[in-house]
């Protein structure tokens, strides 16, 4: 008994040294393949939505092309990345810029959309073709170089650290106008308020994988808008801080109507709060029309009734706003369903133009 004991002990050891042989091999090479992993650069593509930037496209070009080839000097991006100029449909010499600027710079590939779309379309379309030429990652950011590119190298890093979104957070927002802050400031607070996850002073300048990309893509959202979508991925995600710059050239591509149209893009695109908002409203004013009721009943018993007209007529303006109000609000959201079910395509790229097109015959 005592001996049978001893040989199954022993067998059990043996097997147990048996599997660990068996293993070692798999997770040496499981390390081999993280530390390759992150001693490898990704092939990264950068993504500017441009519309007529024909001011500011001479020293982004300059820049950014500077840039990106200290950044695969430093092996920190592959040098088969590229930098994609997506021309939202540009009435001034944009898309002819981009157009030369494809052609003397390997790396710079441009397409032009058939019309201007609007901001949140056009990077779209450069994120749908980033994914499909399949780069690793895809970094956004604004063609007037106010998201500043010497913080590019923090983006890769915390990509190769593992995180599928990096946010670029402005830390100082300083070099934009009291109004534009102030107004950045109300929506940041508005959109909270209604339960929109924001990442607080974040635009369109972030790091995506090529995975969060491909969730991304799979929203059938008509209404895009994409700092709304992109949390909603999850996938590991952390943020890098940057100065916000003064825009090169030009002028803002975002007046006060846009800037409007957008954050209510951005409230009814997410947020149900506004009809409950009307809800809530509505109950308060019922409640209070009991109370109104009883002070019209002991007006009449005490013979006043002509004065309680005001109040009377008070009450029926009121409510009527309220009853439009409410009735807009509804509508505003029927309105974002009609477009939703309709499915519109949100773009079609009119040219491809860059080396790298041609390379893959998809020009
Ligand atoms: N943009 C675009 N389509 C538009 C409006 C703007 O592609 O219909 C681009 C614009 O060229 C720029 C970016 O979106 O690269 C941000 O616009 P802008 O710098 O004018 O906005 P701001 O920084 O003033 O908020
Ligand atoms: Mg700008």
């Amino acid at each position: 008994m005592a001996y049978s004991c001893f040989c199954l002990f022993w067998a059990f050891i043996f097997w147990l040294f048996f599997l660990l042989f068996l293993s070692f091999p798999a997770i040496i090479s499981e390390k081999e393949e993280k530390e390759e992993f992150l001693m490898s650069s990704p092939r990264l593509c950068f993504v500017l939505p441009c519309y007529n930037e024909e001011k500011a496209l001479a020293f982004t070009l300059e820049k950014i092309t500077a840039r990106f080839q200290s950044l695969v000097r430093e092996k920190c991006i592959a040098k088969e990345s590229a930098i994609l100029f997506v021309d939202d449909g540009s009435k001034d010499r944009t898309w002819d810029i981009l157009k030369e600027a494809s052609r003397t710079h390997p790396s710079i590939i441009a397409i032009k959309l058939s019309r201007n779309c609007g901001h949140q379309n056009a990077l779209l379309a450069g994120l749908t073709e980033a994914h499909r030429l399949g780069f690793d990652a895809v970094i956004s950011m604004d063609a007037d170089l106010q998201d500043d590119i010497e913080i590019l190298g923090d983006f890769i890093k915390k990509y190769q650290e593992g995180y599928d979104i990096v946010y670029g957070v402005r830390s100082d927002r300083s070099t934009d106008s009291f109004f534009k802050r102030e107004t950045a400031l109300a929506f940041y607070n508005l959109m909270r308020l209604f339960g929109v996850p924001l990442v607080h002073n974040h635009a369109d300048y972030r790091l995506m994988s090529h995975r969060a990309i491909g969730a991304l893509l799979s929203f059938p959202e008509r209404n895009l808008f994409l700092r709304g979508l992109v949390p909603l991925l999850g996938f590991p995600s952390t943020e890098v801080y940057y100065k916000r710059l003064e825009r090169v050239a030009g002028e803002t591509k975002y007046p006060l109507k846009k800037m409007i149209a957008f954050a209510l893009n951005g409230i009814t695109s997410f947020s149900i709060q506004p009809i409950r908002l009307v809800t809530f409203t509505g109950f308060a004013v019922f409640v209070m029309s009991f109370v109104i009721l009883l002070y019209a009943l002991i007006e009449k018993m005490a013979g006043k009734t002509v004065s309680g007209w005001t109040s009377l007529m008070f009450s029926l303006w009121f409510l009527g706003g309220l009853v439009l109000v409410a009735l807009g609000i509804i509508g505003e959201y029927i309105g974002r369903i009609y477009i939703e079910v309709k499915q519109r395509p949100l773009f079609f790229i009119e040219r491809r133009e860059g080396t790298l097109f041609q390379e893959r015959k998809d020009g």
